[in-house]
């Protein structure tokens, strides 16, 4: 947990681009966007990914849609639209574990796998 790259984010102790930041949650932009925007929104708290989510995180949870809502809007690509994605685990790619949310937009995105 104390080597979790983004908990050293949350602390300051690696700097990043940040795009929100309330009590609960950071949004930042990825180091390796995969779009035109590329922006990362994360629980403050450690939640080691989708798997660790427990029932008292769901007002969280909750909670981060409507920030990717403000995020869409302040940064103008909510009429545009934009994807949401979150990997979890090895067969999901998952590379960072601490549960983010990948949103990308600025572009028309590729293929859907879903
Ligand atoms: P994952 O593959 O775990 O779903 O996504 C992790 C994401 O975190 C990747 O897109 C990667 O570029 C991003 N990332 C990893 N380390 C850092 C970092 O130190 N700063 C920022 N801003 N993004 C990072
Ligand atoms: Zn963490």
């Amino acid at each position: 947990m104390n080597d979790c790259v983004f908990c050293k984010i949350v602390k300051g102790e690696i700097p990043s681009q940040k795009v929100y930041e309330d009590e609960e949650v950071l949004a930042f932009h990825d180091i390796q966007p995969a779009a035109p925007i590329h922006i990362l929104v994360i629980p403050k708290k450690h939640i080691a990914s989708l798997n660790e989510v427990e029932k008292d995180d769901q007002a969280l949870l909750g909670k981060i849609h409507t920030v990717i809502q403000t995020i869409a809007k302040e940064q103008g690509f909510s009429d545009n639209g934009f994807r949401v994605i979150i990997n979890c685990g090895k067969d999901g790619g998952q590379e960072v574990a601490h549960l983010h949310f990948h949103v990308l937009a600025g572009m028309q995105l590729g293929e859907k796998i879903v």
